[in-house]
């Protein structure tokens, strides 16, 4: 049966191809066909793999039954052996594998999945909670299957995959850098969330949002993925495939013709520079940063390489990421944002000593994480000073709304350059450090910002949050969530001007860097620095390109006057004629 479902445009584009339902869980494990031939090894494989697991509850088991051990280990491990007992996981993967040509790892999370939908309708909370124990058992096994993984030549059809979730976190989104998805969509986020914000870096197209598609859509389902609208198409009739094909194909062909701009200067038509930076998450990302020619990197969010791993990266490894990314820019600028841990950026190798927020966007996050934890911090950044002798480097640190915390970190700076003295490493003693401007506290009190930083970053994404008091990556507050509010366009105004009158470079990193349509807006409040996702880069240069400095400051400036957000946007509009 076809069928539409309406949410939340977050990466532009068109995708068509099959569904692949997956839950957190899914995602790390490698989904493949396997051969007929290979059939009946692959179920040996399985069955040896619960096997080892059952050899291994049964060795805990006694252990567990050792004088002074609690009671309640052994009826850990017993729940544990019984769950694994059922055929639901023991007999039902089985046939997945012999019926679909699953892989034996892809089979087994399929069915955890139902069995977890089961436990979910539960009303006991304790029989509920149980759902943890499959996990953990689905775990083991995955383990033990992962020991002896067999080696995928070639991973089919994936291009054409499309990923169907409840919900993505940033560090499952991460992932599909790896894995080649065509597209994804979720039921629930907010477009400046960061899974959606990951997904406009790997451009590929995504709707977030949906509400319904995880429950309504089936494994292998065809489906379209309008990117630009916010829509998923489900079956889609003949006429309606063809259409998005031709569209799809209009698309490539716009997208290449862009490519012209890459040598381009970026300069408007009366003759004002705009550069053009790009926002990175990992250092593979370079290569994008390349083939559009960015002017340099305006953030890179470094965080992302603390995800997905059990223990943190530790300052060599570090230092040799950030170097390589300063070597690949060949001195041009590259922007280092220290670690923004924290809301719905989670690091699993910290996950146990991280304290329980009630409001995580509103607690120990970024910059207050990092003055909390002070060997982190130290060690990120002795990594980042070794790094900037090889290259244009600067520091950018999140989050910063109090004078004491700019204090701090400075002085952490300097602790970290003495311990490199005392080490005899090389490192650059003259670092540039800004801040971002992302907590209307410090939009509106910027002296003592502009006083002792050398540049300042508008982090949008998080101003507007702050501002209007929505949680970017809650899907029921989406709608409120408006770049546009005469709020936001006068701490953006006000933070561009004060860096202005103090002679110091003010950059916008957010997305809204990254949208054409406020390109006009952004040059005519001042802005001669944007940050974004490489593949938007070309984009927005073709609208610098056509644009008139000096005529958009005119026009902005009668702009900024009004308050009612119907008549703003109007004029905005009319600025992108
Ligand atoms: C921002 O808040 O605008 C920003 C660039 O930082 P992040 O999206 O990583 O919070
Ligand atoms: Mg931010």
């Amino acid at each position: 049966m076809t069928f539409s479902l309406h949410g939340l445009a977050v990466s532009s584009g068109i995708a068509i191809g099959r569904a692949h339902l997956v839950s957190h869980a899914t995602l790390e494990v490698a989904h493949y066909k396997v051969r007929d031939k290979e059939i009946a090894t692959e179920v040996e494989r399985f069955d040896a793999a619960v096997a080892a697991v059952r050899a291994e509850l049964e060795s805990l088991k006694s252990e567990a039954s050792a004088p002074g051990t609690p009671s309640e280990v052994a009826a850990f491990v017993d729940i544990h052996a019984m769950i694994l007992a059922d055929p639901m996981l023991t007999e039902q993967p089985r046939e997945l594998i012999r019926e679909r040509r699953c892989n034996a790892e892809w089979a087994l999370v399929q069915q955890m999945e139902q069995l977890v939908e089961q436990f979910d309708e539960i009303e006991d909370a304790y029989l509920r909670e149980r759902k943890h124990d499959v996990v953990q058992v689905v775990e083991r096994v995955l383990k033990a299957l992962m020991g002896k993984a067999r080696k995928v030549a070639k991973r089919g059809r994936d291009e054409d995959l499309i990923v169907v979730a409840h919900d993505l976190s940033p560090a499952d989104t991460i992932q599909f850098k790896t894995l080649k998805i065509g597209g994804f969509v979720t039921d629930l986020g907010g477009a400046t969330s960061h899974t959606a914000i990951v997904a406009r870096s790997l451009a590929i197209p995504a709707v977030v949002g949906l509400h319904h598609a995880r429950p309504l859509v089936r494994e292998d389902d065809l489906v379209i993925v309008d990117g630009s609208r916010g829509v998923l198409i489900v079956e889609p009739d003949a006429r309606v495939l063809e259409e998005y094909r031709l569209r799809k194909s209009e698309l490539e062909l716009e997208r290449s013709k862009l490519k012209r701009l890459k040598n381009a200067r970026s300069a408007t038509l009366d003759g004002e520079e705009v550069a053009l930076y790009a926002n990175i998450e990992l250092p593979q990302d370079i290569e994008q940063v390349k083939e559009v020619g960015a002017d340099g990197i305006g953030l890179f969010r470094t965080e992302f390489l603390f995800m997905n791993r059990d223990e943190l990266p530790g300052e060599d490894e570090q230092y040799e990421a950030y170097k390589s990314v300063a070597k690949a820019m060949a001195g041009r600028p590259v922007t280092i944002r220290t670690l923004d841990l924290g809301a719905d950026k989670e690091a699993r190798a910290l996950a146990g000593s991280e304290r329980q927020s009630t409001n995580p966007a509103l607690g120990l996050r970024a910059i207050r994480y990092c003055l909390a934890e002070p060997q982190i911090f130290l060690t990120q950044l002795r990594a980042i000073l070794r790094a900037a002798h090889h290259g244009n480097i600067r520091i950018l640190i999140p989050m910063l709304a109090h004078v004491a915390e700019i204090e701090q970190t400075l002085a952490m700076i300097a602790q970290a350059k003495a311990q490199l003295r005392t080490t005899r490493h090389k490192f650059d003693e003259n670092i540039r450090v800004g801040g971002m401007i992302e907590i209307p506290a410090a939009a509106l009190a910027l002296g003592p910002f502009v006083k002792r930083l050398h540049f300042l970053s508008l982090g949008t994404n998080d101003l507007i949050q702050y501002t209007l008091a929505i949680d970017r990556s809650d899907e029921a507050v989406a709608h409120l969530y408006d770049p546009l509010h005469p709020a936001v366009l006068r701490l953006i105004h006000q933070t561009i001007a004060a860096g202005a009158r103090a002679e110091i470079p003010v950059a916008v990193c957010g997305e809204m860097a990254g949208d054409p349509a406020m390109t006009r807006l952004l040059i005519g409040l001042g802005l001669r620095q944007f940050s974004m996702h490489p593949s938007l880069i070309l984009e927005v240069k073709q609208q610098v390109v056509t644009a008139d400095a000096e005529m958009l400051a005119m026009k902005v400036g009668r702009l900024l006057r009004f308050e009612e957000p119907d008549r703003l946007r109007e004029h905005v509009e009319k600025l992108n004629g």
